[in-house]
């Protein structure tokens, strides 16, 4: 295993190493074009003597001015590339030389020429040459440029590594630290791993991305579904607020409904609830006290058969299962028949003879007595029943159940009203009837008086009075007994009521032997007839009074008044009037008629 070399250091020797590499190319670049420049600049040298120092060389040469020609020859001995200098005559003998023939490359010869000579050169210049010179020159100046690359190339590597840590090592250090794990050094060196690890990242940001879009492809495919549900979700709430408010609205209807519209009213309801859960049948089934359903109610979509005929007056205790369970439960909801259990096999069966696929029942109840059951049957299609929908089941039930109680309610006070009415009547015939002979007593005489008097008096009608009194009766008691003395009584007042039929007429026993009748619309003449038939119908009667004066049978007195609204301000005038005949009638003797 090699060990890994810190990055910045790779780096640095990377970045160093391509510096170095570009310092020798510049630098060989620069040693080439210099050698070819100091090559030119030999070249160039004769040309460039013959142009700028020529002319004043021959002209001091001419003037014979030693020490101008001297000066111009030393000012050429400084110029690049020039080792020595030798100025001869046309004889080749040496007028003047400078410099060192040592390190001489090669010579060259110029004439030096003045135009008062013409063709005839004035002497000759012996230059002698010096490659070595030049290029002395040129390793010195490529030094200096070798020195000033190096010290730019440190420079640069400052700036290098400056810039490496904090642009580009630091972030990548943080990369690194993050991506590579620590632990992980089999790589060759740290940029190996560094792509490695790139690489894997890059692999790994494929897969994040292939998963991504996984996860958005079943995102979108959770907010179809999602969508989906919201939408089932929504129609689910709608379908339950319409059963809600149709709850809601029966249940006030029922409150103030008149009892004889009530089964129109269930009819209605059990339609309405029926369609709204779009089952095939809803129905209400009564339970009687003896435990037998009875007075069925269903409603049937069209085409589907009715099955309260089969029920009605099943006693419930055929049934073995379901109605025990659902008194236990309240509610029994099956979305298919083969949810019931095989205890339930009998009621399964007979289901399934119903064409029921679907069946959800609510339990009615109230302190522990079952009043009947509320159902729907799927029969077309089965249904899966909601929570909720059960619940508003429920509340229907309660709502079927008040109606129930509600008619039970109202039958028993109707029948509470009715037994009270009859005893009313019965208190109220007994508080107005004599108990010895049956007849109307005082008090209704009394009421009955009042009410005639009024009538005749706004009508304009006549009304008559009979007051009659048993002739002697102290004497009957004293003869034949108190007991006797009632019979007698009871006689009597039979023979009235035979007289006076008439539910207008009034007969009645005012005191203890004394007896009125009264008769409206009945004048004085018709009055007298009546009273006068009826004495004689008692006298007829043969009741046999041994101690009476009068008679050997019970004789009766009767006094006759009929009003006269010019004397009678009253009925009680009226009655004076007749009591009055009465005791003319007792004083005249007794057993007659004393009338108008
Ligand atoms: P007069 O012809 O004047 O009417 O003679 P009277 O005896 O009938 O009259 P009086 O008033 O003296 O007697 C009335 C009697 O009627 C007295 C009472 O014994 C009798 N009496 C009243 N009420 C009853 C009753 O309810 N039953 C019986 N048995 N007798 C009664
Ligand atoms: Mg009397
Ligand atoms: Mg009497």
């Amino acid at each position: 295993m090699t060990l890994a070399k810190p990055l910045n250091q790779q780096l640095l020797q990377r970045a160093l190493l391509f510096s170095a590499l570009f310092c020798a190319a510049a630098l060989l670049l620069h040693m080439y074009l210099g050698h070819r420049a100091k090559q030119q600049q030999l070249a160039e040298v004769p040309q460039r003597i013959e142009q700028q120092v020529m002319p004043m060389l021959a002209q001091s040469v001419w003037d014979v001015d030693q020490a101008a020609t001297q000066q111009l020859l030393q000012d050429l001995l400084q110029q690049d590339g020039i080792r020595q200098i030798s100025l001869r005559n046309n004889q080749g003998a040496i007028l003047l030389e400078l410099g060192n023939i040592n390190g001489v490359s090669h010579a060259i010869e110029l004439p030096v020429q003045s135009h008062r000579t013409g063709d005839q050169p004035l002497g000759m210049l012996h230059i002698g040459l010096s490659q070595a010179a030049l290029e002395q020159q040129l390793w010195r100046d490529n030094l200096l440029i070798l020195l000033e690359l190096l010290a730019g190339l440190s420079g640069l590597t400052v700036l290098c590594y400056r810039f490496q840590q904090q642009r580009f090592l630091q972030p990548l250090r943080q990369l690194q630290e993050r991506i590579l794990p620590a632990a992980n050094l089999d790589a060759e060196d740290e940029i190996s791993a560094l792509s490695t690890a790139l690489q894997q990242l890059q692999q790994q940001q494929q897969g994040y991305e292939a998963t991504h879009l996984r996860q958005e492809h079943e995102l979108a495919r959770h907010r179809d579904h999602l969508a989906e549900l919201v939408a089932m979700r929504t129609a689910e709430l709608e379908h339950l607020s319409r059963f809600q408010h149709l709850i809601s609205e029966l249940s006030t209807r029922f409150i103030h409904l008149p009892l004889e519209e009530q089964h129109q009213a269930v009819d209605s309801a059990l339609e309405r609830i029926g369609t709204l859960l779009e089952v095939d049948r809803c129905y209400l089934f009564r339970v009687t006290p003896e435990m037998t359903i009875h007075d069925n109610q269903e409603w049937c979509a069209s085409g589907v058969k009715s099955t309260a005929g089969f029920y009605e007056d099943y006693p419930i205790s055929e049934s073995l299962w379901f109605v025990p369970q659902l008194m236990r439960q309240q509610l029994l909801a099956f979305s298919s028949l083969d949810e019931i259990p095989q205890e339930g096999h009998y009621e399964r069966e007979r289901f399934a003879e119903h064409g029921i696929q679907s069946i959800a029942v609510v339990t009615l109840s109230h302190q522990g007595q079952v009043l009947g059951f509320v159902g729907c049957d799927a029969v077309n299609r089965s249904r899966s029943w909601l929570d909720k929908e059960l619940s508003l089941l429920r509340l229907v039930g309660e709502m079927l159940c008040n109606v129930l109680l509600r008619k039970q309610h109202m039958e028993e006070l109707d029948n509470a009203q009715h037994a009270l009415a009859q005893a009313n009547a019965k208190l109220e015939s007994i508080a107005n009837t004599d108990g010895l002979t049956g007849l109307a007593n005082r008090r209704l005489f009394d009421l009955r008086k009042q009410q005639e008097f009024s009538a005749a008096c706004s009508l304009q009608q006549p009304l008559s009075v009979l007051l009659l009194d048993v002739d002697l009766f102290k004497a009957y008691n004293d003869c034949f007994g108190h007991l006797e003395g009632d019979q007698c009584l009871r006689q009597l007042a039979s023979e009235l009521q035979q007289q006076f039929p008439h539910d207008e007429e009034l007969v009645a026993r005012i005191g203890g032997e004394e007896f009125a009748v009264l008769l409206p619309r009945t004048d004085s003449e018709h009055a007298l007839q009546q009273a006068e038939q009826l004495r004689q119908r008692v006298w007829q009667l043969a009741i046999p009074h041994m101690a009476s004066a009068v008679s050997t049978h019970v004789t009766i007195s009767i006094g006759v008044a009929s009003l006269d609204l010019s004397r009678h301000d009253s009925i009680d005038d009226l009655l004076a009037e007749a009591d009055s005949r009465l005791y003319q009638a007792k004083h005249q003797g007794r057993n007659r008629v004393v009338g108008p």
